[in-house]
C-alpha cells in the first residue's frame, strides 16, 4: 500500500467561517514540529501544501523549507483563491467558486502562489484547492502551470459553490480535464484524499437524488458525509472506522491512502476539532498508531504526492503497450 500524508499549510481563521481576503495570521505553522515523533521515527515523509498567506511571511517560509530539509518532505502549493491576489471582488457568497472566476484570474492566482513557494530553482509540482473546489477551469490551469500531482478531489463530498465530487474515484487515476472527476488522459495525476462510498453504487444514488427538486443540497451534502461514505482520515474519525476504511479500499483493489489533515489541528484554539492541548496529542497518538498498523500490516511504503507521479505514468505505458499487443 502506498500512503501519503498531505498537510494544508495555512493561516488560521479559515474554520471560523470568515473567508478573509485579508492579511491573516499563520502562527499555527510553528507547532508542526510536534509531528517530528512522526515523521522521523516512522519515516515518513509528507506533503506540506503551502497557502500563500503563509509563504508570504519570511518566518513562516523559513520554517516551510526547514521541515522540509529536516522530513525529506516536499512543498506544493495550496491555493486559497480567496485571499491569494489578484483580489477581485465578487458580490456573491463567499468564498467565490473557483468555476465563477474567469480562467485568466484563476491562473493569476495560481502564478502568485507558485512564485512565492519557488526556490529560485524550482517551482511546485503538487497542489491542493482550498475548500476541495476544483472544477475544469482550475483543472486546465494546473495543467498549464506544470503541476504533476492533484489532490483537490474529496469524493462523497459536496459543499457550496461545488463542483461536488459525489461520484470521484478514490484511488489515484489521470482524469478528463474537463470534468475532472472521471478518468480520462490529462497529464495530471489526481491523488484523491481517502473517503470511500460504503456500497458499491451509493454515490450513484446520490447524485441521481440530489438532482431531483425534493432533495436539497444540504441533505445530499449531510448524507454523503454522515451515512454513505467511510473516511480514512484520522483527523476525523477514531481508528477502527479508519481501519475498516483501509480493509475495504484493499478489497476493493485501492492501492494507495491519501491522508489529510491541516497545520492548524496542531494547535489548540486555532481549529475546531483540536481545542485543547491533550486533543492535539491524542491525534498525534492516533496518527502515529494508525501508520505503524499500516506498516505492520500493509507494508505502507510513504510516498510525496509528487513521487507518486512516476509510478503511475509507467502503469499508463505499460497498459497502453499491452493494449497494442
Ligand atoms: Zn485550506
Amino acid at each position: 500500500m502506498k500512503l501519503l500524508v498531505t498537510i494544508d499549510v495555512e493561516e488560521e481563521g479559515l474554520f471560523s467561517g470568515n473567508y478573509s481576503r485579508e492579511e491573516s495570521s499563520a502562527s499555527n505553522v510553528f507547532e508542526l514540529d510536534l509531528l517530528d515523533s512522526v515523521f522521523l521515527e516512522l519515516n515518513v515523509r509528507p506533503t506540506l501544501l503551502v497557502s500563500y498567506q503563509v509563504a508570504n511571511k519570511d518566518k513562516a517560509l523559513k520554517k516551510m523549507f526547514g521541515l522540509k530539509d529536516r522530513w525529506k518532505a516536499e512543498i506544493g502549493a495550496h491555493l486559497h483563491h480567496w485571499n491569494t491576489p489578484p483580489i477581485v471582488f465578487d458580490p456573491v457568497p463567499q468564498p467565490t467558486p473557483s468555476e465563477l472566476m474567469s480562467t485568466d484570474l484563476l491562473e493569476s492566482k495560481a502564478s502568485s502562489l507558485f512564485e512565492s513557494l519557488s526556490d529560485g530553482q524550482s517551482r511546485p509540482t503538487s497542489f491542493r484547492m482550498g475548500r476541495f473546489n476544483l472544477g475544469p477551469k482550475m483543472f486546465q490551469v494546473l495543467e498549464r502551470m506544470g503541476v504533476k500531482v492533484d489532490s483537490s478531489i474529496s469524493p462523497l463530498r459536496k459543499s457550496y459553490g461545488g463542483p461536488d465530487h459525489l461520484m470521484a474515484p478514490s484511488d489515484p487515476y489521470f482524469p478528463n480535464p474537463l470534468d475532472p472527476r472521471e478518468k480520462g488522459k490529462s497529464s495530471v495525476l489526481e491523488a484523491p484524499v481517502s473517503i470511500l462510498p460504503i456500497f458499491r453504487g451509493v454515490d450513484r444514488r446520490l447524485d441521481l437524488l440530489s438532482k431531483t427538486r425534493y432533495f436539497p443540497e444540504r441533505a445530499t451534502e449531510w448524507l454523503a458525509m454522515n451515512v454513505a461514505s467511510i473516511a480514512i482520515q484520522p483527523a476525523w474519525v477514531n481508528l477502527n472506522v479508519a481501519k475498516a476504511g483501509v480493509r475495504l479500499h484493499k478489497a476493493r483493489g485501492g492501492k494507495c491512502l491519501t491522508i489529510f489533515f491541516h497545520s492548524s489541528e496542531l494547535a489548540p484554539g486555532m481549529n475546531p476539532l483540536n481545542t485543547t492541548k491533550e486533543a492535539v496529542r491524542t491525534f498525534i497518538k492516533n496518527l502515529r498508531t494508525f501508520i505503524q498498523w499500516l506498516q505492520a500490516r500493509y507494508d505502507a511504503q510513504s510516498y510525496t504526492l509528487s513521487e507518486l507521479y512516476p509510478v503511475y505514468e509507467q502503469l499508463r505505458v505499460t497498459s497502453k503497450e499491452n493494449q497494442q499487443d
